[in-house]
C-alpha cells in the first residue's frame, strides 16, 4: 500500500446506518463479505490504494463513513470488475466502489479539487461523445488542474500503442447517453 502500513484505523464513532445505506444504494449484501481477500488479490491498483478493496468492504461493514468516503481508493478504481467476477459471495464489488464514489460526491466528502475536476471532465466527455475521448479529457483536465506538463513523457508511448487518439470515437445512441449523464448530474 502507498501508506506502507496496510492496517485499518477504526474510528471510535461509527455510523450504523452507513452500511445499510451503501447496501441499499448498491443493491449488494455487503454484510456477507467474509474477508477472503480475492478482490484485493485481483485488483491491479491494490498497490496504489490507501486501503485495499477488502478493507474498504470491512470499513463499510463497520460503519466507518468518514474513512470510507474520504479514501482515495474509491477514486483510483478503474471499474474493471476483476474483483466482482472473483468474489465467492457473488458481490458486485465494483458496483460498491462506484456507489461509494457517488456517495462521496453527494455528501461533499471530496476534499481533493483535482479528483472532482477529473470526475466532472470525465462525465462531460461521456455526455459529448457517448464514451470517453481520452485526449480531450486529458487536455481539459490538465488545463483546469494546472498540471499541463505532468506525465507528458508518457504521451509518445500511449500514442504509439494506439491508447490515445487525436480524434474522438463517437458511438450510436449519444443522445441517450447524454440524457443518462444529465439525470445522474441532478443527484448532486
Ligand atoms: S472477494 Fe468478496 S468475500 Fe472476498 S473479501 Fe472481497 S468482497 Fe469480501
Ligand atoms: S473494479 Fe476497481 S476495485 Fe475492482 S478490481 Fe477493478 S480497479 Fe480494483
Amino acid at each position: 500500500m502507498k501508506n506502507g502500513r496496510n492496517t485499518l484505523k477504526i474510528q471510535a464513532e461509527s455510523d450504523p446506518d452507513f452500511g445499510r445505506r451503501v447496501e441499499d444504494l448498491s443493491g449488494q449484501s455487503i454484510s456477507r463479505c467474509y474477508q477472503c481477500g480475492n478482490c484485493t488479490a485481483s485488483c491491479a491498483f491494490t498497490g496504489d490504494y490507501d486501503f485495499p478493496i477488502n478493507q474498504v468492504m470491512r470499513l463499510v461493514q463497520l460503519g466507518q463513513k468518514d474513512t470510507v468516503l474520504q479514501c482515495r481508493a474509491i477514486w483510483i478504481c478503474g471499474q474493471c470488475q476483476a474483483c466482482t467476477v472473483r468474489c465467492p459471495c457473488t458481490l458486485d464489488v465494483a458496483r460498491v466502489m462506484a456507489t461509494l464514489r457517488i456517495m462521496a460526491l453527494e455528501n461533499g466528502y471530496v476534499a481533493d479539487k483535482n479528483l472532482r475536476r477529473f470526475s466532472e471532465e470525465f462525465m462531460r466527455s461521456v455526455a459529448l461523445f457517448g464514451r470517453v475521448y481520452e485526449m480531450g479529457l486529458l487536455a481539459t483536465y490538465k488545463v483546469r488542474s494546472g498540471t499541463v506538463l505532468a506525465d507528458l513523457d508518457l504521451a509518445p508511448q500511449l500514442l504509439k500503442t494506439g491508447k490515445l487518439s487525436f480524434v474522438p470515437h463517437r458511438i450510436q445512441g449519444r443522445r441517450q447517453v447524454a440524457a443518462l449523464v444529465k439525470r445522474f448530474s441532478k443527484i448532486f
